[in-house]
């Protein structure tokens, strides 16, 4: 029998002493000569195995792994998914309509998530005859009821409780307490679920949950679980039979870069999920974001100048705050690497962007090794919420978007135009 190679955590390497931080086989200098700078690079090959990664430890149940979009909707990567089985968790209509616009078949696997949909957005989902409708509030739920009729569409829909399940993580990404935003308090869950009990339109498939992101401890993951399938065997005995458990996203990855092992990572989540299930047999979906796209990505961006204030050294980069939010939005840590190394001593520096905000920063006090302008820099771990979040704040233009697949690379997002950013106004 032959081993499985263990997927590391980072698909950039140097392939020799002396070369280019590469990409599977693809120089990220070449990429940056080729399609500039800020530029996305993602490889392919890695966000492919990490899905296999929740479709292996899932194999001996009925499941479905939709990856959350809203991680990276990059509609290559939606493809790349999809094609190998993928559901999706969407959180808006303009997710729906990318998972439709590269997957039509896809719909059925489809959850859609989110506080606040409007009635266009269910009723383009009903018309799309996505799997389920993760429900946030009974006044939700009383409109996904009117909507259904309207449309003399049964819909299908799993409330999403809220456990009240600490996870330690950011407080901006915590989401399954009760003074959160999401959900239904679970004390509360039983008595909707009897209410609608009797409607046509409507059919409590499952229910949900989703605890926050970025949680590196599977525990909180089962905790949550067994409350709620605690909850599944109390409506069973009152005759409402739920077919799906849906566990949410929130698995975190290793943004320090150590000894992450990220098959490890996702079994121990799954058995600790499949011990809380405590024998429920029906289906389980899972929602990974971050954990598939985040370490398959670097921005790759270009030295502008080092520049020295007092004691401070600022290495400018000409990538900034729009591209990539998470150190100003979360303190989020990202490893930041010289794509072709100098000989010489790392310096203590801050590396910043050029928006006019303090907060635009990517690294503050960090240990780099020597840089010039001119010289490129990765910044890592940055498939997931950062192409996903920028923005054109400064009328700064989009970055443009790389897939590696093996030795090959192709553009999949071109950079913006100044008509693209003109485009919309009116004077
Ligand atoms: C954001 C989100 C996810 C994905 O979270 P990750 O931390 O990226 O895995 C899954 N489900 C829901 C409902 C979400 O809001």
């Amino acid at each position: 029998m032959t081993q499985a190679p263990t997927p590391s955590s980072r698909p950039f390497c140097y392939p020799h002493a002396e070369s280019a931080l590469h990409c599977g086989k693809v120089s990220l200098e070449a990429l940056a000569r080729r399609y500039g700078t800020p530029l996305y690079v993602y490889s392919a090959n890695q966000i492919v195995e990490r899905l296999g990664l929740f479709q292996q430890a899932l194999r001996g149940r009925e499941h479905l792994v939709c990856y959350a979009v809203k991680a990276n909707s990059a509609l290559a990567i939606l493809k790349l998914l999809a094609d190998r089985g993928a559901g999706f968790d969407i959180v808006s209509g303009g997710e729906l309509e990318r998972v439709l616009a590269v997957a039509p078949d896809a719909a059925e696997r489809v959850v859609f998530s989110g506080v606040g949909k409007t009635a266009a957005e269910i009723d383009r989902a009903l018309k799309a005859g996505i799997l389920e409708f993760n429900v946030e509030s009974e006044a939700e739920l009383a409109l996904l009821a009117a909507r259904a009729r309207k449309l003399k569409r049964k819909a299908r829909f799993a409330l999403r409780v809220n456990p009240d399940v600490f996870a330690d993580t950011h407080p901006y990404i915590s989401t399954g307490l009760r003074e959160h935003k999401f959900g239904i308090d679970i004390r509360q869950a039983r008595r909707i679920y009897l209410s609608v009990a009797g409607n046509r339109w409507l059919e409590a498939r499952g229910v949900s949950v989703h605890i926050g992101s970025q949680i590196c401890s599977a525990e909180p993951f089962g905790a949550a679980i067994e409350r709620v399938s605690k909850l599944v065997r109390q409506l069973r005995r009152e005759g409402i039979v739920l077919k799906a458990i849906d566990g949410g996203g929130g698995l975190g990855i290793d943004y320090h870069g150590g000894s992450f092992d990220a098959t490890a990572e996702v079994r121990e989540y799954a058995a600790a999920i499949e011990r809380a299930l405590d024998g429920f047999e029906g289906c389980l979906l899972l929602e990974p974001g971050r954990f598939l796209v985040a370490q398959a990505g670097a921005l790759v961006a270009r030295v502008l100048q080092v520049k020295r204030n007092g004691k401070k050294t600022f290495v400018i980069t000409d990538a900034a705050m729009n591209d990539l939010i998470r150190p100003a939005l979360y303190q989020a840590y990202h490893e930041i690497v010289t794509v072709r190394p100098r000989a010489g001593k790392s310096r203590i520096v801050d590396v910043v962007g050029p928006v006019c905000e303090t907060g635009d920063f990517f690294a503050r006090d960090r240990k780099l090794q020597p840089v010039e302008a001119g010289d490129l820099v990765a910044l890592l771990d940055a498939g997931a919420y950062g192409m996903a979040q920028s923005s054109n704040y400064n009328s700064r233009l989009r970055a443009a978007e790389v897939l590696v697949e093996g030795a090959k690379a192709r553009l999949i997002r071109r950079r913006e135009t100044m008509a693209d950013l003109l485009g919309p106004e009116m004077v």
